[in-house]
């Protein structure tokens, strides 16, 4: 009796023990304790295969490739190596910590595989970018489920194989499946990529139908391929009807408004975000700098900054690449000079958006130098950097450079050249009157052309007077798009400027029958953190009659030193007297007449405009600066224009 009482009551606390003992164990494990965890595992004898799974799990977590090479042994001694449970957490470690082809490996070793060890494997290989790897995974497997469709499709979307995650959403619905919140949040990011409004309305059918209208990521994507595809109106509205909103919905809204163009509405909203008790992240950030860089709102854009660095998001790579560029387009570029070399590492974004930033100044040779000291570095410029690279040189009329440069991307970086590459060479060869060279280029480039790049082409037949070629290349624009106006009123300037009334009166005559509308010119300027915006002939500002006076005296002055009015650009017949006063009364004309009449001498004066300045404008302007002693600075559609002196940094060539 008593010897039985005796052992009963060592076997509860040789259990009590064991529990103690693994507790301890998994707590070791969960901490990331894994060498005391390894030590405690050898000194047990242990063989439950799920003790295993909680120290793949601290490897992994730790990812420490020593620790986790010791541990596959261990269980290979064990006799656990064959536990289909143990062998899918060794295969999701080595994936983890970017083991790919030790997981491969090991998947073709697996005696069992079930659905799990796929799906993993069709997982990591995604992660390392072998989309093909993951096909083949998947294309091999007899049996799949929900999660095997979902890992399929996200693959495809996040390496922007649109059409084919789009084309897997219907074979798995025709197998079965129905779409869970994670496939939807996918498809939605394919059709965004795709701009596929029409798609992506079908999908909201769906999201309506499954209920999944109130889930928030399902939610946010939805408005995101709304936006993307251009259509504001119903992103908002998807936005507006979700029943709560997190950090992501607000950045949704924001970058939507600001993709879309409405960047007053991206301050408005980062307000409300803020005052509604939210906090911008570095995404939040990235969209504000950039509509602060559209406004050319420099006081806001270094109020965000101050922000940036309160918020402790001054070492994101994309914020920084975002203010670097903010500052150039406002002109400050010593300031973005600054905010690179602040940050405390180098990255190939951060060169590329400096090498920009110098191009849009037309300050190629400093371009050019930073890619240098770039490559010095052993930097792997990106197609990023070209772009930003071939921009300068053609903006610095730098034709051979740039070709050269165009060359090495090609030939010592292997990479493909976009259309964006494409337009920058034409831009080059064009305003260097290489005209032909320039069309045959986009003749016979391997990508479709746009609009931009032939509009691109266009304005250099302008600025070489190629009458004959304009009138074919405008041909070309309005094949793409009837109803833009930048052809008709290119080929109407190249008209007037020949004194061909005729012409002109035709092409508006056209206009009018295609109901083509110009774009009127709008320029803006920033004092004290108001913004003042101009439209031609504008009488609608408070200080209109005023910055009228102050023109027509300036204006005199000018005339003294010998400034003719350029009337023959104005694509109006009219007479002389009416088309000098129109010229004089161009947007960027009154505001800069603005500024000087409210600015300290000596400041200089910054002035923003949606459209090219015109060619009048830009004469005034240069007797303005020598004049009024001040330095003007003008950013255009294209780029900036520093006055000083009676002189343009672009040495005349835009
Ligand atoms: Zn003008
Ligand atoms: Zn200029």
């Amino acid at each position: 009796m008593s010897c039985l009482r005796f052992f009963s009551k060592t076997a509860t606390e040789v259990v009590a023990n064991f529990i103690d003992s693994t507790k301890e164990f998994i707590n070791l494990c969960s901490k990331g304790h894994i060498k005391e965890a390894f030590n405690r595992f050898k000194s047990e004898i242990w063989s439950d295969p799920t003790l295993f799974s909680h120290l793949i799990q601290s490897c992994t977590l730790k990812k420490s490739l020593s620790f986790s090479k010791q541990l596959h042994s261990l269980i290979v001694t064990s006799g656990c190596s064959s536990n289909n449970f143990i062998c899918n957490h060794l295969l999701n470690m080595y994936s983890k910590i970017g083991q790919l082809q030790t997981a491969v490996t090991l998947f073709g070793v697996m005696p069992r595989r079930n659905i799990m060890s796929c799906n993993i494997m069709i997982n990591a290989n995604v992660q390392s970018g072998d989309l093909e790897g993951a096909r083949k995974v998947f294309d091999g497997m007899t049996k799949r489920n929900i999660a095997t469709w979902n890992a399929m499709v996200a693959g495809l979307v996040q390496f922007e194989f649109n059409e084919e995650g789009l084309r897997l959403l219907s074979e798995m619905h025709q197998v079965g499946f129905l779409p869970d919140e994670f496939t939807l949040g996918s498809v939605l990011r394919g059709c965004a990529g795709l701009r596929g409004l029409d798609a992506g309305r079908q999908i909201h059918c769906y999201v309506m139908k499954g209920g999944f209208e109130l889930d928030l990521v399902v939610g946010s994507s939805l408005a995101h391929m709304y936006m993307k595809s251009g259509s504001l109106v119903e992103g908002e509205k998807v936005i507006r009807l979700m029943p709560i909103r997190n950090v992501i919905a607000w950045n949704t809204l924001i970058a939507g408004k600001a993709q879309n163009g409405h960047a007053e509405d991206v301050l408005d909203q980062y307000n409300l975000m803020r005052m509604v008790g939210f906090r911008p992240d570095k995404i939040t950030f990235v969209s504000v700098i950039s509509s602060c860089s559209e406004l050319a709102t420099l006081g806001q854009g270094q109020q965000i900054h101050a922000e940036v660095v309160k918020a402790g998001a001054s070492l994101d790579v994309g914020v920084i690449s975002s203010l670097i560029s903010m500052y150039s387009r406002c002109g400050c570029l010593d300031d973005s000079m600054k905010a690179f070399l602040e940050c405390e590492y180098s990255d190939v974004v951060l060169w590329s958006s400096m090498i920009a930033a110098y191009g849009f100044h037309g300050k190629g040779e400093e371009a050019i130098n930073l890619f240098e000291q770039m490559e010095q570095k052993e930097f792997e410029a990106n197609d990023v950097t070209f772009v930003s690279l071939l921009y300068a040189c053609s903006h610095c009329g730098l034709k051979e450079k740039g070709m050269e440069f165009f060359d090495l991307m090609v030939k010592k970086y292997r990479l493909k050249p976009r259309l964006e590459h494409y337009t920058c060479v034409v831009d080059l060869l064009g305003r260097c009157g290489c005209l032909d060279e320039a069309e045959a280029l986009i003749r016979n480039m391997p990508v479709k052309a746009d609009t931009i790049i032939w509009k691109t082409l266009l304005s250099a037949c302008k600025i070489h007077k190629s009458t004959d070629m304009a009138g074919r290349i405008a041909e070309e624009v309005l094949k793409l798009n009837p109803r833009d106006a930048a052809p008709y009123v290119l080929l109407s300037n190249i008209h007037a400027s020949a004194k061909r009334w005729q012409g002109v009166s035709e092409l508006r005559e056209a206009m009018r029958e295609r109901n083509v509308k110009k774009e009127p010119g709008v320029s803006w300027l920033e004092i004290k953190n108001q913004v003042h915006q101009f439209t031609m002939g504008d009488k609608s500002h408070p200080s209109s009659m005023e910055i009228d006076l102050y023109l027509e005296e300036l204006t005199s002055e000018m005339k003294l030193r010998g400034y003719v009015p350029d009337t023959g650009a104005d694509m109006h017949d009219m007479d002389n007297e009416e088309k000098e006063y129109n010229l004089k009364h161009h947007s960027e004309k009154l505001a800069i007449a603005f500024a000087l009449m409210n600015t300290p001498t000596g400041v200089p004066i910054r002035v923003m405009k949606n459209l090219r300045v015109c060619s009048d404008c830009h004469v005034a302007i240069k007797y303005i600066s020598a004049i009024k002693n001040r330095e003007i600075i003008v950013r255009d559609a294209s780029r900036f224009h520093h006055f000083r002196n009676g002189k343009c940094s672009c040495g005349d060539y835009w």
